[in-house]
Parts: structure tokens; C-alpha cells; sequence
């Protein structure tokens, strides 16, 4: 198990006690509230139920003392065999007891018999019966009220007795008796929710609302009293169950028990007891509050804070998750732009690497350009000094014939002189300053050619190019008997460099001229076409032209068809990298009437400008 499902775990065990607690502490307080409500309730309704019974005793406790007092019955004692007398008390006292409505009213004998009674007319009637065993009876004799609480020997029946002395002469001579029937109060007693009872100091309860707890017991007996109630014969013995409440305590009341004092309910059910003592009779009062409405309403509680904490939990669960997506969007987000700065960061080294390597390129191809420039202006000097070479027979030949005819004039000027002809010498003279004027040209025109090409880019008058690439060439065109159709215009100025365009010429004729060297006819036309800024200056001749298998190779360098010794194969390829330095091209094709045409197009001078501009 992982910390985060520990935590998980424990928040989830947390969360049940808290909502379990909860609804056993609202539980148990309602219950308590509700209890304690009921408790004050129940002890003034256990108050009244005291005031009750007082108030029934003692309606009936003063009437023997008043009996006792009557002169007929103190007559009657005094002489109890009368029975004139007794016939005229049992009247009496048949009357008294229907207006007290008491059960019995009867007056025993010094030795405990009943001499006269309410029910001498009845087939029950006490006449005749000794209740000296009966504590009142024992009481009264002893001068004083006597009070028992039975079931009627005769009867059968519970009830209350009070008895008085009757005295004559100062001696006690029996006893009044009142026996209070208990149905009316016990009618009072009942409840329809609930119970009251009468507890007796034995425990014995004597009087209840539900008919089935009466004389019932709290407790079992103790020995003592079985014995008492047994003498006094208070109660047969064998009547006394257990008082079918649970839990009950017979001396203190607080305590909530189970029971059924409605027989009509299904099952038993818990009530609050409470109870109160009845000093003169040495009685307690019992009441069971009903609490049927508490267990239901504490649940009610119980639920409601269960409820309520649910409630809570689930919001702070729903707060928690929301919290937490929130803190795992930031986190997603932060390791996100983490992520790009890695990124920006491996792509800026990257870049930085590839700048730095860009820049050693361009390092290392400006080097390879100038080493390339180096080479080609190298190469240039070579191709020249190759063309210088090739021309070399007819230079030398155009050295030769000037300087032949140099010897004959000179020759010819010393004869002329020696003969003194002085205008013919002057003649030849001239000649000679003409002849070594060409040849001083010719010179010029080859220092010019073998001088290195500059690497600057400028306006150039095209005439004076071919003016001078034609002069250089004047020996060989000559020697091959070739015809130059220059159909140039004259004011031509485009963007070049004077050496380097010539050096271009030089080739594209001297290749015209190998070209056509086996034809009758060699012609080579030099023309011009312009287009817009460019200019193309075309080279044409009527050779064999050139093979599409050489088409594709001729710019290359050191490629020749040429016998060895005749061609480098640098020529084309050196003109080529000339003109695209001058930001032109040179192009290749054949003419339709055969032959082939080479296409130099460089940049008008005035366009140059203008674009500069
Ligand atoms: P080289 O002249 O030393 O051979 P170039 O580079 O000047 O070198 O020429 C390369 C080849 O192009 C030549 O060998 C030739 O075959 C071909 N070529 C050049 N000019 C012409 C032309 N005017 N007509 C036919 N073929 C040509």
C-alpha cells in the first residue's frame, strides 16, 4: 500500500467515525433532552397522582373517628348483646356507608368481631367474622387510627381500612371500621399511555391502572414479610407474581424500563420510571412516562446530523478533489513549460550548434570561393597562357611578316639612301615607323591579355572587348581563312570586367575557329539580342556543332574532345564561372542550320545602374 492510499484509507476511516459519532452524540443528546422533558413532565403528572390519592384517603380516614363518636355505637359496644340495637346501628351504618361511598363500614368488638356492618343484609355479610388478626383492628385498640391496606377476607376484594377505638368510660371498648373499595381510584389510575401504580413497603403493588399488574410484586419477598402478610392475612401468599416490569427498582425511580401495561399492545415497550413515596401510608407512587416518541425522534436527530455531516463531508470531498485536479493542472501545466524550456533550451543549443557550424560553412565555402577565385584566376592565366600557346605560330608570324618587311624597307632605305633618292628612303622609312606601330599594338594588346584579371564588376564598352579579343585572334582567323560576321552594335556597355569578358571571347571564337577549321567556308557570326535588362551576346558558327552527349558535359571542367596537347577542357567551364560572376549565363545550343551557338548574357550597364539606383 502506497503513502497516498494509507492517507486515502485513514481520510475514509476518519470521515465513518466522524459521521458515526456524530449520530451516536445526536442521538444520545436528544435523547437525553427529550428524556429530560418527559422527566418533568412525569414527576408533576407524578405529583398530581400523589395529591389524588392523598385526597381519596383522606376523604374517607376522618370518618370512623366520627362514627366513633356517635352515642348508638358507643351504646352498642357498651352493650352488644342488644340486638335491638344492633339492628338499629346496622341501619346506621348501611346509610352512613352509602353516602360515603365507602365498601364497608362495620364495628368490631373489643375481641376483633364484627358485632355490626353496612352488609348485614348481604349473604358476604362481615357479621360474626373476628378480624383481630387485621393490624387496623390491633391499632385501634392501641388507641390511635389504625390504617391496612388488604383483600378482603369475606370479599375477596382489595381495599383500604381505617378504624377507629370507640371509647366509653376511658376504656377502649372496639372499634369503626371503613373499608375504602379501590375501583374508583384505580379507574383514575389508568392511563392511556403510560402507568401509574401503588407500591406497598413490601414491595407489593397495591393498587394500579393496568388490571394485570395489580398485586403483583417489585421484588420477592423477603422472609420477614411473607411471614407478617401471611399472619396479618393481608394477601394470599400464592397471588403474589413478579410485576412483569423489566429493570425496575422498587425505592428509586430514574431509570427507563420495559413493559407492557396495555395488553392490547403488540410488545413491550420503554417508559421513563419515576416515583415518589407516600409517607403516612409507607407507599410509592409509580409512574412509567411513555417514550415511544424518543427513540423515534433522537433516530430523527441521529439522521438529520448524520445527514448534515454527509452533507459536509461531501462538499469538503468535492472541494479536496477540486483542489487537487487543480493542483495536478498546475503541476501538468508547470511540467509543461518546464518541458518547452528544456525544449527552447535544446533547440536553442541546437540551433546555436547549427548556426556555428553554418557559420564554419560559411567560413570554410567564402575560404573554398577564395581558393576557387584563386584557382579559376590561376586557371584563366593558364588557359591564356595555354591560348598564348596555340597562338604562338601566329603570333609569331605576325611578329614575323612585320619584321621581314622591317629588314626589305630598311634594306630599301639604305639603298635609296646610298643612291640619294632621300623621298624614296623617307618612303620606306615610314613604312617601317607603321609596321613597328602595329606590332607595338599587337604587344599591347597581348600584355593586356596576359595581365590578371581584376575581380571587380564595372560598366565595359562590349566593341572594345571584341575589338581586342578580335586583334589577339587577327593571326589565327587569318591563318584559317575564317569570316567574322560581327553584327554588333557599337554602343553596347555592359556590366563585366574588361580581361575577364575578353578571355570569355577569346574562348567561344577560338572554339568556333577549331570548330569549323574543316570547313570550306568558316564563318563566325557574332550578334546581339536584348531582352529587357539583359543583354545576350551570341557566338554562332557553322561547325558540326555540338553532340547532346557533349551538351551535357561541356561546362565541365578539363572536359575535351580535343587531341591531347590541342585542349585543356577549361576553356567553357572557366567562361562559365565568368559570366555567372557577373551575374549573366552562358547557354549552349545548336543552330538549325547546323553549326552551334553560344549564348553569353550578361547585364546592360544602364539597367545595372538604374536597378542599383
Ligand atoms: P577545349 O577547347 O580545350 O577542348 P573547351 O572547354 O573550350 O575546352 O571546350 C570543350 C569542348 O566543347 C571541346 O573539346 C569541343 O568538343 C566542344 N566545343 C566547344 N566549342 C565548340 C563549337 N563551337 N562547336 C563544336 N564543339 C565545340
Amino acid at each position: 500500500m502506497t503513502g497516498k492510499q494509507r492517507n486515502i484509507w485513514s481520510a475514509g476511516l476518519l470521515a465513518c467515525a466522524l459521521l458515526i459519532g456524530t449520530a451516536l452524540w445526536a442521538y444520545d443528546y436528544t435523547r437525553r433532552d427529550l428524556m429530560a422533558e418527559r422527566r418533568v413532565a412525569g414527576q408533576a403528572q407524578l405529583a398530581l397522582y400523589g395529591e389524588l390519592l392523598r385526597g381519596w384517603l383522606g376523604k374517607y380516614r376522618a370518618l370512623p373517628s366520627i362514627y366513633a363518636h356517635e352515642p348508638d355505637v358507643v351504646a352498642l359496644l357498651d352493650a352488644p348483646e342488644d340486638s335491638r340495637r344492633v339492628e338499629a346501628v346496622n341501619a346506621r351504618l348501611e346509610r352512613w356507608n352509602a353516602t360515603s361511598g365507602a365498601s364497608d363500614t362495620y364495628i368490631l368488638d373489643a375481641q376483633g368481631k364484627a358485632i355490626a356492618a353496612s352488609n348485614w343484609n348481604s349473604g358476604a355479610s362481615f357479621l360474626g367474622k373476628s378480624y383481630a388478626f387485621r393490624p387496623y383492628f390491633r391499632q385501634a385498640m392501641q388507641g390511635r387510627l389504625g390504617r391496612t391496606f388488604a383483600l378482603g377476607t369475606v370479599s375477596g376484594l382489595r381495599g383500604y381500612y381505617f378504624a377507629y377505638p370507640v371509647q366509653s368510660d376511658g376504656r377502649i371498648r372496639g372499634a369503626v371500621v371503613v373499608k375504602v373499595g379501590v375501583g374508583e381510584i384505580e379507574q383514575e389510575l389508568r392511563l392511556d399511555m403510560g402507568a401509574v401504580f401503588v407500591s406497598d413497603r413490601d414491595g407489593v403493588v397495591v393498587l394500579a391502572g393496568p388490571p394485570h399488574w395489580r398485586m403483583k410484586t417489585l421484588q420477592p419477598l423477603s422472609e420477614d414479610a411473607r411471614r407478617r402478610v401471611e399472619r396479618e392475612r393481608l394477601f394470599p401468599i400464592e397471588v403474589l407474581r413478579p410485576l412483569p416490569v423489566q429493570g425496575i427498582e422498587r425505592d428509586s425511580g430514574n431509570s427507563v424500563v420495559s413493559a407492557q401495561p396495555d395488553r392490547s399492545e403488540q410488545r413491550e415497550a420503554d417508559f421513563l420510571h419515576l416515583s415518589a413515596p407516600m409517607k403516612t401510608e409507607d407507599w410509592r407512587v409509580h409512574l412509567l412516562v411513555e417514550t415511544r416518541g424518543v427513540a423515534k425522534r433522537s433516530l430523527m436527530a441521529a439522521l438529520l446530523a448524520s445527514l448534515v455531516i454527509l452533507t459536509l463531508l461531501l462538499l469538503g470531498l468535492l472541494l479536496w478533489q477540486r483542489r487537487r485536479r487543480m493542483i495536478g493542472r498546475l503541476t501538468a501545466q508547470e511540467e509543461n513549460r518546464r518541458e518547452l524550456e528544456r525544449l527552447v533550451t535544446e533547440r536553442t543549443a541546437n540551433l546555436r550548434e547549427a548556426n556555428e557550424n553554418l557559420e564554419q560553412e560559411v567560413r570554410e565555402r567564402s575560404q573554398a570561393e577564395v581558393d576557387l577565385r584563386r584557382t579559376q584566376s590561376e586557371l584563366i592565366q593558364a588557359g591564356k597562357l595555354a591560348a598564348l600557346g596555340q597562338m604562338s605560330a601566329a603570333l609569331s608570324h605576325e611578329f614575323n611578316q612585320p619584321l621581314a618587311a622591317i629588314r626589305t624597307y630598311s634594306d630599301n632605305a639604305t639603298a635609296f639612301l646610298d643612291r640619294g633618292r632621300g623621298a624614296e628612303a623617307t618612303e620606306n622609312l615610314a613604312r617601317i615607323s607603321r609596321l613597328t606601330e602595329r606590332m607595338a599594338r599587337l604587344s599591347k594588346h597581348l600584355t593586356s591579355f596576359a595581365r590578371k584579371p581584376g575581380d571587380t564588376v564595372e560598366p565595359v564598352p562590349l566593341d572594345a572587348v571584341i575589338a581586342e579579343t578580335l586583334a589577339l585572334l587577327n593571326a589565327r582567323i587569318e591563318g584559317a581563312g575564317a569570316y567574322i560576321d560581327n553584327r554588333l552594335p557599337s554602343d553596347i556597355i555592359v556590366m563585366g570586367g574588361q580581361t575577364r569578358l575578353q578571355h570569355v571571347f577569346m574562348n567561344l571564337i577560338g572554339n568556333a575557329l577549331d570548330a569549323t577549321a574543316q570547313e570550306a567556308q568558316p564563318v563566325i557570326i557574332l550578334r546581339a539580342d536584348s531582352d529587357g535588362p539583359a543583354l545576350s551576346v551570341i557566338v554562332e558558327d557553322n561547325g558540326p556543332g555540338v553532340p547532346p552527349e557533349v551538351q551535357a558535359n561541356i561546362f565541365d571542367p578539363f572536359f575535351s574532345t580535343k587531341e591531347p596537347g590541342k585542349g585543356l577542357g577549361l576553356g567553357l567551364s572557366i567562361s562559365f564561372n565568368i559570366v555567372r560572376d557577373f551575374d549573366g549565363h552562358l547557354q549552349v545550343e545548336n543552330r538549325q542550320e547546323g553549326g552551334a551557338r553560344f549564348i553569353v548574357t550578361l547585364i546592360l550597364a544602364d539597367a545595372g545602374r538604374e536597378a542599383a539606383e
